[in-house]
């Protein structure tokens, strides 16, 4: 009995596991709500690098043929450099983000990592690379300490802790009566934006990928907590490859290039000085928030 039960153990095993990568396949897509249609080239090899450079080239991207979002995108991130992208709501700038993560394939054009088309990657080894913080977070209605530990599942305790603390969500952890055991998500306890936006980026900073997208990661924060994770995040993208699409410009001032976006297409680009020189469409953007924050 016991030779017959020890593979069947086995099986059981790795049944479980599929079915836990599975199941965390079809959440990870629930949670950002998308369709899970892209499928791996019948080739596709797995990308493993620590140094990733970003390519957008010709992008061209509708969600549907009848509308075109995105015309001709190009830029390039070096590997660990930062591009920034401003624009106004419908500009595409998520869209990009999404691509990238590739949740749909480009309507036109190529988007490449270290020159290869995220096509011919697999779907697992390339986004094992990436880790977004979108702009709105969907958490799993699961503990707290699940929903952060899932950016590493191995990870350890004292770093899925450490990872809380760099994202200024661990006091507020501690202050819940279950602390790390609390159910959140849309069965257990309903955080604010702010603080699930804080659990997506302790989740990001955890999985310490080569990529990271940030995608307005830090706009439901009030000023000066996301002051204290600004510099947090400016830490850890400091060495990665990082695409942050802004909210507030005078988190990106730094980037090494910005983008400015408008109805898909880039309108304006270089760093924060010679955009501000340009006296065009960013120019405007800078004056605009520096009144509405002086008001
Ligand atoms: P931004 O992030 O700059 O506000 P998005 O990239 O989210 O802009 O959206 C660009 C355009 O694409 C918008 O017109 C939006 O309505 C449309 N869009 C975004 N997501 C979808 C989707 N899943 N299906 C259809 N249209 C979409
Ligand atoms: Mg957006």
């Amino acid at each position: 009995l016991i030779q017959l039960y020890a593979p069947l153990n086995i099986l059981g095993m790795a049944y479980r596991e599929i079915k836990q990568a599975l199941t965390d396949m079809e959440r990870m897509f629930s949670l950002m709500r998308e369709d899970a249609e892209i499928e791996d080239a019948p080739d596709a090899v797995p990308l493993a690098t620590r140094s990733a450079t970003v390519e957008f080239a010709g992008v061209d991207f509708g969600y549907d043929a009848k509308r075109q979002i995105l015309h001709g995108v190009d830029f390039r991130i070096p590997a660990g450099q930062t591009v920034a992208v401003v624009g106004s709501s419908g500009a595409g700038k998520s869209t990009l983000s999404k691509l990238l993560y590739r949740f749909y394939d480009v309507g036109g054009g190529v988007i490449r990592i270290n020159g290869a088309d995220v096509r011919t990657l697999t779907q697992a080894s390339l986004r094992a690379h990436i880790g977004i913080v979108p702009q709105d977070t969907v958490l799993f209605n699961d503990t707290i300490y699940y929903n952060i530990a899932y950016g590493r599942p191995d990870a350890t305790r004292e770093e899925v802790m450490e990872a809380a603390r760099s994202a200024s969500i661990l006091h507020f952890i501690e202050s819940l009566p279950d602390k790390w055991d609390t159910t959140v998500g849309e069965r257990g306890l309903k955080l604010s934006g702010g603080e699930k936006q804080r659990v997506a980026i302790a989740r990001t900073i955890l999985k310490n990928p080569p990529i990271l997208i940030f995608d307005e990661a830090t706009s439901a924060l009030d000023s000066q907590t996301e002051k204290a994770i600004q510099a947090e995040l400016a830490q850890i993208s400091a060495s990665r490859t990082t695409l942050i699409i802004a909210h507030r410009l005078s988190t990106i001032i730094d980037a090494d290039e910005i983008l400015v976006m408008e109805h898909g297409r880039v309108v304006e680009r270089g760093p924060h000085r010679e955009l501000l020189a340009q006296e065009g469409v960013y120019a405007k953007m800078w004056a605009l928030q520096l009144s509405e924050e002086e008001a």
